[in-house]
Order: structure tokens, then sequence, then C-alpha cells
């Protein structure tokens, strides 16, 4: 029986949760769904972003399924208090090391991005970025004051070896499965830590040889995502630069309420998870977009509990949502019907 924790967490988070499990449930499985706070709803609950009982029970299933977590009101908590440390925290204590963030541009939405519609359609690219080492935990950091009174704020940019090769080899593993390429994002001009990035990669690649490898700058990498997005099939890169990039990615599909993510662990254990924040600014008034959230759980299905069929199907209940003309406020365009987060829920499932 699949076993799977539910920490909806704040803003839209438990609305556009409430969607997903909706379409997972429909699906008739045999399942087991534990729910728990996390984020600023798990300060509320249990005075810190991650309770010791939501951390327990993430640990105890296969896969989480997260909705987001953060509001403004929290901003002013200590730095361990707010709601980001509770998402950093059980992504470092799942060893979730390997996130994956599909860009894939449907059809029926071209018209909502930005760029040209030939720039983008047909877009299919993978976003491979480490999660768990990087500027983002390393020692030392803080902020401190100098001699002559100035402050001065530290953080440290830092992976070793073993943290590139396990990401590096996730990134060529999924290559394998699609177009075969992957370029490797860094700065190894400027910072030895991703020059021994690119090193590692370079070793790695031996092992993948009908994988083609490329390397780019990640100054040149942002710029090319937006000029030729399609000369990408696999992108892998570390924390920052990922979390960068992969944003700007999302962009090229019109909307972030479209792009579903997964962080997997060395046994493919998951957290499954949309791409957007918690939307403090629309939370609450049931016009979230719930698709990236519902897209996760394909990813969960097809990741964790290797079950394509089913992600497939919930692929193509989504597009068949969007081919019959339902629109969340945020991709809606004229001519279309315009619909609510649950009612995109409820066409989800009655496509399904
Ligand atoms: P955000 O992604 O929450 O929102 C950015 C913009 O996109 C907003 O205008 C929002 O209304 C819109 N948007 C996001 N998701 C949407 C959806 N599903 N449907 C329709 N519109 C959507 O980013 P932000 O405003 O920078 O951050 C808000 C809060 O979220 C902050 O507290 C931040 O720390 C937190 N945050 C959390 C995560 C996460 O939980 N993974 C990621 C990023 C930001």
């Amino acid at each position: 029986m699949m076993k799977i924790a539910v920490l909806p967490g704040d803003g839209i988070g438990p609305e556009i949760v409430a969607q997903a499990v909706k379409v997972l449930r429909a699906l008739g499985l045999e399942m087991q769904l534990d729910e728990a706070p996390i984020g600023g709803a798990g300060y509320e609950a249990a005075g810190d972003p991650l309770p010791a009982d939501t951390l327990a029970l993430a640990k105890a299933a296969d896969a989480v399924l997260l909705g987001a977590v953060g509001d403004w009101k929290y901003d002013s908590l200590p730095r361990d208090m707010r709601p980001e440390r509770g998402l950093l925290r059980i992504r470092k204590e799942l060893n979730l090391f390997a996130n994956l963030r599909p860009a894939l541009l449907y059809a029926e939405l071209a018209s909502a991005s930005t760029l040209k519609p030939e720039v983008v359609s047909g877009l299919d690219l993978m976003i491979v970025r480490e999660l768990t080492g990087d500027i983002y935990f390393g020692q030392p950091r803080g902020i401190s004051t100098l001699a002559n009174g100035e402050r001065e704020g530290i953080n440290t940019m830092r992976y070793n070896e073993s943290e590139i090769r396990r990401i590096g080899h996730v990134a060529f593993q999924i290559a394998m499965k699609r177009n075969k390429k992957v370029c490797s994002v860094d700065k190894a001009n400027v910072l030895e830590a991703t020059e021994l990035w690119r090193q590692v990669m370079i070793e790695i690649s031996r092992e993948y040889p009908e994988v083609e490898l490329s390397h780019m700058y990640v100054d040149n990498a942002a710029m090319q995502l937006v000029r030729a997005p399609k000369q990408f099939d696999v992108m892998v890169t570390g924390n920052i630069f990922g979390d960068i990039l992969s944003d700007e990615a999302s962009m090229l599909t019109g909307s972030i309420g479209m792009l579903p993510s997964a962080s997997l662990d060395a046994n493919n254990k998951g957290m499954y998870e949309p791409s957007h924040g918690s939307a403090p600014d629309i939370a609450g008034k049931d016009v979230a977009n719930p698709l990236a959230t519902i897209l996760s759980v394909a990813m969960m299905l097809r990741y964790t509990f290797n079950d394509e069929t089913n992600a497939v199907r919930i692929e193509n209940a989504v597009k068949q949502a969007l081919a019959e003309g339902y629109r969340t406020a945020d991709i809606y365009t004229d001519g279309c019907k315009k619909v609510k987060c649950s009612e995109m829920g409820d066409a989800v499932v009655a496509a399904l």
C-alpha cells in the first residue's frame, strides 16, 4: 500500500493540495494518506516550522506531497522559526538531494508564454538541481561585526566530490530516458567550487558514452534559456544556480502555476510539490492554479511508485481539461472557461 504524507503548508497550499488529493483518490488505488502541518502552519501548531511529528510522519512515508510554505506575516520571526527553514530542513533530513523540475509547454498554453510561440512551442526541458549543498548550507555563514564596527555578511559556496557525483548520475540517468543530452551549468571561470563541479561531470560522463555532455556558464545559460530554450534536454546545476534558472525556465511556459517538481533521495523516496510558493496574495480565494500540484502527483507515481500508467493518466487528464478550455485566472485568455481552483480539480477528475 502506498503511504503518503500530505503536508499542505501555508497560503494557497491547503487549497491546491486538496485538489491534488482529490485527483489521487479518483485513481482508486490502495493508499494511506496522513496529513501534518509544516511551515507557518507548523509554527502555529507546535512552535516549529518542521514539528517533530511532521518529520516522523514524512520519514515513515514512501512519499511526501507538499503544498507550499511561507507568508509575509512570519518575516519578523527569528530565521530558524521562519516557514522556509522548515522546507530546507525537511529536504536535508530526508536527504532529498536531487530536485527535478520539468519545463514543458502545453500546446494549448503556447500563447500564455511571454516569448514568441515559435521559440517555446514544443519545449520539453528537465532541470536537475542539487538541493542539499552549495551556498545555502555551506559554513561559515552569518552576519558579524568587524573590528571597525562595520557589519559583514558571509555565506560559503562548497561542494564535495561525492555530492557532485550523485547529482551527476541522476542527470545522466534521466537523459538516458530522454534525448541523451546533458548541459552542466557552472561558473568554472570564477568559482573553484564549480571548477570541481565541471571536472567531476566530465569524469561521470565516461560512464554514459551515449549521452552528449556540454558545459555552460550560468550567465550564458540564463541568456540561452530565453533566446533558444529548445536547445536543452537535461540541464544539471548546483543549488543556487538551479534555484534561479528553474524559476526562469518556469516562465517560458507561461505560468508558474503549471509546473510540478520532485525531490528525490538515493532510493527514489521523494517529496513532490509545485514549483511555486504559497502565493499569500491570492490565498483563501479559491483562485489558485492547482495543476502544478496535480502534476506533482503524476511525478510521484512515476518516480517513487514506478507507476507510469497512472502518471500518464493524470498528465492526459490535465491536457484534456486544458483542451476543453478550462483555465484558472493565471492562465486565462479570452474565449476560455475561467474556473476556480476547486473547479479545475473537478475538471481533471472528470477527465480521468
Ligand atoms: P510565489 O510563487 O508564492 O508567488 C509569485 C506570484 O505567482 C504571485 O503573484 C502569486 O499569486 C503567483 N502564483 C504562485 N503560484 C500560483 C498558482 N498556483 N496559481 C496562480 N498564481 C500563482 O512567490 P513569492 O510571492 O515570491 O513568495 C510568497 C511566499 O512563498 C513567501 O513567503 C516565500 O518565501 C514563499 N515561497 C515558498 C516556496 C515553497 O514553498 N516551495 C517557494 C517560493 C516561495
